[in-house]
This record gives C-alpha cells, sequence and structure tokens, in this order.
C-alpha cells in the first residue's frame, strides 16, 4: 500500500471536496467526470482533503489545480512526474496524484513518463487522454489520429499515432487501467484502486473534448468503451497487453487491464531506507550555517 489511511477517524464528505473557484472547461468537457470521480473515489477511501496532494501538469485539466480542495501544486509543462514522485518519496505517509494530458505526457515529458514507470513510483498517474493539446486550441497531440485535421494541421499529421499502450506495457509497468470520462462509476472504482496500488499506477482516462476532437467523440467512446471487470485476470501481463492494444477502432477494454501487487515499489528498494520508520520530511533539521557562509564572504 501507498496508503496510510484515516490517521485521525474523520470521514470525508463530497463537500470538503468543493472549492468556491468556478469551473470555466467548455460544456461537456470530460474534466468534469474525471474531476468528479477523482472526489468521490477520495471520499470512498476516506482520505481526507488535507490528507493527498494532487498535482497537475499544464493543460485544461491542470485548470483544475484550485477547483478542488486539498494539497495542490500546479507544475510546468510536462514536469508534474518528477515533482509528485519527489513529494511521494519524501512522505511516504501522504498518497500523491498525478495528472497529465496526452500531449505533455506523451511529448514534453516522455522521458519522466518512461523513467516513472520503469522506476515504479508510488504514485497514481491520471492521463487525461483527450488525443490533442486542447488548452492551446486544438494542436496535434503524439496520441492524435493519423490525418485528422486539427487547427494547427488543417491537412492531418503526417505522423502515425504512438502506441501509447504498447508504449506503456513495453516498460514493465506494474499497474494499468483504462476508463472513459463519460463513465463515472467506473473510473471511481479504477482511481481507487490505483490509489491503493503500492507503486506506480498508470491511468488512462478516454476524455472528449467536444471542442476540439471531433473524432474520438463521447458518442464514439461511449459504443466503443467495453467494460472488461469480471471477466478478465488482470495478474496476466501478456493477455493484458493483448487486450490493451486491441483495434480502438472496434474495441476499447476498459477497466484494470493489469496489476503486479508483489513487486516491491522504488521505495521499498531503497537499500538506504530499509528499516526507516520516519519519513524524509520529518527528518528535515534547521542547521546553523552562518558560520560555514562566512567562509565564503
Ligand atoms: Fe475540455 Fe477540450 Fe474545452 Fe479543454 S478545450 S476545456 S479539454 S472541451
Amino acid at each position: 500500500m501507498k496508503i496510510n489511511l484515516n490517521t485521525n477517524g474523520e470521514n470525508p464528505s463530497m463537500g470538503n471536496f468543493c472549492s468556491p473557484n468556478v469551473c470555466t472547461w467548455c460544456d461537456g468537457c470530460g474534466d468534469y467526470g474525471i474531476w468528479t470521480a477523482v472526489k468521490q473515489a477520495l471520499v470512498e477511501l476516506n482520505i481526507n482533503p488535507w490528507e493527498v496532494l494532487l498535482c497537475f501538469d499544464v493543460g485544461c485539466h491542470g485548470n483544475g489545480s484550485d477547483k478542488i480542495v486539498a494539497y495542490t501544486f500546479h507544475g510546468l509543462h510536462g514536469r508534474v512526474l518528477p515533482f509528485a514522485s519527489g513529494a511521494a518519496l519524501a512522505n511516504m505517509n501522504v498518497p500523491v496524484i498525478a495528472f497529465g494530458g496526452d500531449g505533455a505526457s506523451f511529448s514534453e515529458g516522455i522521458g519522466h513518463l518512461v523513467h516513472s514507470i520503469r522506476s515504479d513510483y508510488p504514485i497514481t498517474f491520471v492521463l487525461h487522454n483527450n488525443a490533442n493539446y486542447g488548452l492551446t486550441t486544438g494542436q496535434a497531440s503524439a496520441l492524435t489520429w493519423q490525418d485528422q485535421r486539427m487547427n494547427s494541421s488543417p491537412n492531418g499529421i503526417p505522423e502515425h499515432t504512438l502506441p501509447s499502450m504498447d508504449f506503456v506495457f513495453s516498460l514493465e509497468p506494474t499497474f494499468v487501467a483504462r476508463g472513459f470520462s463519460g463513465n463515472i462509476p467506473q473510473m471511481k472504482e479504477i482511481f481507487k484502486q490505483a490509489i491503493s496500488h503500492r507503486g506506480f499506477s498508470y491511468v488512462d482516462i478516454l476524455q472528449a473534448c467536444p471542442t476540439y476532437n471531433k473524432f474520438a467523440t463521447h458518442e464514439y467512446l461511449l459504443e466503443k468503451c467495453y467494460d472488461i471487470s469480471g471477466e478478465h485476470s488482470s495478474s496476466d501481463f501478456e493477455v493484458a497487453r493483448k487486450i490493451a492494444t486491441e483495434d480502438p477502432t472496434k474495441r476499447i477494454t476498459t477497466g484494470v487491464l493489469y496489476q503486479n501487487e508483489d513487486s516491491p515499489n522504488f521505495y521499498e528498494r531503497l537499500k538506504a531506507r530499509q528499516g526507516i520508520k520516519t519519513t524524509a520530511v520529518e527528518e528535515v533539521e534547521r542547521k546553523d550555517v552562518s558560520g560555514l557562509l562566512k567562509e565564503f564572504v
């Protein structure tokens, strides 16, 4: 487990996470569903706003960083994973959830994604996968479908679409799930399992962006998404990889696709931390360095 819950006996409610700031997402944006499911998952896991860190990358979803009450951080484009991982390793008592878009995560920040998965940092990562850069008004991302006309590429992009799920599975993840922004009950259950996973949880949420994504629309995702929960053993890596990479024009499997519950996470494999009960944050001490500074003036 990477969570240590409900230490003070107070049970949170949805209202505890309500911010007075008004959401500015477009009507019909999938961000609303994801934002709701995250709050529901935290409530059902008995995690209070002061017991969780939510880290946001730059993107439309990132504008939600002040629309929810919790410890929140809104970082640089593509850099949410290093910050979130560092925060988690410094204080393993606080669950950390990082949110990033498909643009930042599979272009500017793809190196961080690679090493977060292979390192198995003890955080949850929620990919807001709307297959474009919505915040910059519909630019093509690495996950935009090839030949789709976008504002930045009116003739369609010449590159092929990055096969994100195959790529993620090539990095030997310990947790992979996929959901759809129109299915809040399923997302809630996925988030609960992801937050409870001991290592890096990769959660791909296919998100409707009615303003700029005219191909993988809410209606399209509603038709193609297939909840595989209850008929799939998430412990079988090869089967999970196979169903995760099926042709999305035929069927998109959703649910927890893969979980390895036995593999120790990055922190648990750190020899320097073994047997130590305190967190790194608790070990920080004030030191008088004035004498040291005088040597250099
Ligand atoms: Fe949502 Fe797309 Fe609007 Fe951004 S541009 S707020 S992702 S609908």
